[in-house]
């Protein structure tokens, strides 16, 4: 795969060591087009830039070394991790994204980004769990790469988690409520164990991670609400390496 080197400002000078590498972490540029995303994210001014752009072409640009800290994920937080831009690479895939008009990946896009992301896993040895989307690190201000990102297909090559159930199994869980506190308590559990973090008595926070599990894990309902179909999924996926 051919790599195109372009160079954004945005990045901390110093180097970070190898193992400070833990969690991949994917973005749409929700902009117009493949240029504006491109001169924002090499802009002096915007303050913002990631590792690796993704054209809908499948073209991939380098605007930051791994070794750099990159400036993409802001205020966030994976498991023990905060602020991760100094634990992560992010990539963006060129989409307009909601505001602008959000389309699915395309078929190249889509192989460019397995292919790297394998090569990333393997180098820096990335945890299944760690590969994220910007809204699972940052539910309250992010819901990018957003419900039409294939997460499922990814899975399927070993990259991110995916639960075991069949579609129709699951279907018949939807919108059933739970409403004992211990299951409640139960599901947060789980969540924290695949890496969200939340507090339950915080119930906005709340309400915006189950969104952003919805987004990733259950598309076909975003609602914010806990039911037994997002329940019964996170118990599944907390058990996963
Ligand atoms: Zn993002």
């Amino acid at each position: 795969m051919k790599i195109v080197n372009y160079f954004s400002p945005n990045f901390n000078n110093r180097k970070r060591p190898v193992n400070s590498i833990k969690i991949i972490v994917i973005h749409y540029t929700g902009m117009q087009s493949e240029r504006e995303s491109l001169a924002r994210l090499c802009s002096y001014k915007s303050k913002v830039s990631c590792h690796f752009i993704i054209s809908k072409s499948g073209k991939v640009y380098r605007l930051v070394e791994d070794n750099k800290i990159a400036w993409h994920a802001g205020k966030s937080c994976w498991g023990k991790y905060k602020n991760l831009n100094k634990n992560s690479i992010g990539i963006e895939l060129i989409n307009k994204g909601h505001r602008f008009g959000y389309t699915s990946f395309k078929k190249k896009q889509l192989s460019s980004l397995i292919k790297i992301c394998k090569k990333l896993i393997n180098k820096y040895n990335i945890k299944k769990r760690n590969v994220v989307g910007h809204s699972d690190i940052a539910p309250l201000r992010k819901i990018d790469p957003g419900e039409k990102f294939p997460w499922k297909e990814l899975a399927k090559k070993k990259i991110g988690i995916w639960h075991q159930f069949k579609p129709n199994f699951l279907k018949k869980f939807r919108k059933i409520k739970i409403k004992k506190k211990q299951e409640k308590i139960k599901f947060a559990k789980n969540l924290k164990n695949i890496g969200y973090c939340f507090s339950i008595n915080d119930k906005h926070l709340f309400a915006k991670t189950i969104k952003a599990f919805q987004r990733h894990y259950r598309k076909e309902l975003i609602n914010g609400l806990l039911d037994k179909e997002c329940s019964v999924i996170a118990e599944n996926l907390s058990k996963k390496p």
